[in-house]
């Protein structure tokens, strides 16, 4: 597995695979690997030739009030083990490589991004829509890997790109989850052991919300009042959005027709934790 820190390194690393007439994928993430992150890749593994994973905690997703300090990091632990699953190549740059002196060039997607995640983190989605872009960019996959987890991310991107006219596949993966329910998230070592138990709950909400549309439900007031009342009892859980939206074009809905997506996100303590599940009326 190569290991590059410059995109001269792994612009070459790729020109090689192209020259030997393979074809690549990208998986962006932002380490401390769990069996989410393994998941994608071994996708990833499955369609394409050479698959390559960024690593990389981009500065300018986080808020100056959040994590990016604190985010959990382990390189030799994170190499290791895309190692391990047969990734070809680790592209993980300094931040001085992404966004040297003047970088002054910004992605933007609008409208989804008013709501969810992007009211919760203004310019969130900017940072995030400009590294993924730069990533293409440097790499040119021919297809790129992606979690549910973060749902609104992976509509925001897919946006981006069908609205860019970029030349790749965009894959979404289900959520990989702990034998509990809970999404696996590299934040979820932040927790404590008392609010890693209470957690449970945002699973639990989600199977409630889909229990309840399988049983006839589709007031969507109902429903959201049924998952924040379940989190809200919870200890030590509070509440920073349980929506529930059309897909994908995220509008609020009274009543659950079509596809329709429950999203939360919920703080325990310092943690701010989120999930969501897809249902189909
Ligand atoms: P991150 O390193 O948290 O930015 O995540 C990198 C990629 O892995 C993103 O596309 C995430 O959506 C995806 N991902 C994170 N957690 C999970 C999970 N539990 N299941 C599936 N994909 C995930």
């Amino acid at each position: 597995m190569r290991v590059c820190r410059t995109i001269a390194e792994i612009r070459n690393f790729v020109r090689e695979c192209r020259a030997a007439g393979q074809t690549v994928g990208l998986v962006p993430t932002m380490g401390y690997f769990h069996e989410g992150h393994l998941t994608l890749m071994r996708e990833a593994k499955k369609s394409c030739d050479a698959v390559v994973v960024s690593l990389y905690i981009n500065p300018l997703q986080f808020g100056p009030k959040e994590d990016f300090a604190e985010y959990p990091r382990d390189f030799d632990r994170d190499a290791a083990m895309a190692r391990e699953v047969g990734v070809d190549a680790i592209f993980a740059p300094p931040d001085e490589e992404m966004y040297p002196e003047g970088f002054c060039t910004y992605v933007e997607v609008t409208g989804i991004t008013g709501r969810l995640c992007g009211l919760s983190r203004p310019g969130h989605f900017r940072g995030v829509t400009t590294v993924v872009s730069k990533l293409f960019n440097i790499v040119r996959p021919d297809r790129a890997f992606f979690g549910q987890k973060d749902a609104q991310q992976a509509m925001v991107i897919q946006r981006m790109v069908q609205d860019l006219n970029m030349d790749l596949e965009v894959v979404v993966l289900p959520t990989v989850r702990e034998e509990d329910g809970l999404a696996m998230s590299s934040r979820n070592v932040y927790l404590s052991v008392e609010q890693r138990r209470n957690a449970t709950v945002l699973y639990r909400s989600l199977c409630a919300f889909r229990e309840a549309v399988e049983r006839g439900e589709r007031d969507a007031g109902k429903l959201r009042r049924l998952m924040v009342e379940m989190i809200s009892s919870t200890p030590g859980a509070e509440v920073d959005y349980v929506e529930i939206l059309s897909v994908p074009f995220l509008e609020p809905l009274e009543k659950l027709r079509g596809r329709c997506i429950a999203a939360l996100a919920v703080r325990f303590g310092k943690t701010r934790l989120i999930d969501n599940t897809i249902v189909e009326v």
